[in-house]
């Protein structure tokens, strides 16, 4: 078995929503990115691509490359899936955490779970979501933005 974590921030800017793992969440602003700023999806990247020692997203997507500007983070996770499924690994499961003081999570959770679950073709109960503030301390506390943070277990496949 291998392990991965990942890690990932994007700022707040204009916008009325925030892409978080596929989801459209409703806001009163949105993410500063070069592709949807999916902090999550990004997360989740990285450490599919940790468990196996094959980089992070910034080599196999370059931000400076306009193939990807605005780009659905899915693109990314669905390719990214697809180099550990060509290594001989399948998931075992998924463990996430956002951090933000705005906005509230846990109404959106199940629907970002479903999506997750349905890009990767995984059960429900492989992928986990959870959320915290950080107690108005930093960045996040300051509604500057959001970090993500993921740990996944990659099996060998059947
Ligand atoms: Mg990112």
């Amino acid at each position: 078995m291998r392990i991965g974590q990942g890690f990932d921030v994007h700022a707040f800017g204009e916008g009325e929503f925030l892409t978080l793992g596929g989801i459209q969440v409703p806001h009163n602003k949105g993410f500063v990115a070069h592709s949807d700023g999916d902090v999550l999806i990004h997360a989740i990247c990285d450490a599919l691509l940790g468990a196996l020692a094959l980089g992070d997203i910034g080599v196999h997507f370059p931000p400076s490359d306009d193939q990807w500007k605005d780009c659905d983070s899915s693109v990314f996770l669905k390719h990214c899936h697809q180099l550990i499924q060509a290594k001989g690994y399948e998931i075992g499961n998924i463990d996430c955490t956002l951090m933000a003081e705005a906005p509230k999570i846990k109404p959106h959770s199940q629907a970002i779970r479903k999506k997750l679950a349905q890009v990767l073709d995984i059960h429900l109960n492989q992928i986990s979501l959870k959320a915290t503030t950080t107690e108005q301390l930093g960045f996040t506390g300051r509604k500057e933005g959001m970090a993500a943070s993921v740990v996944c277990l990659l099996k060998p496949q059947v």
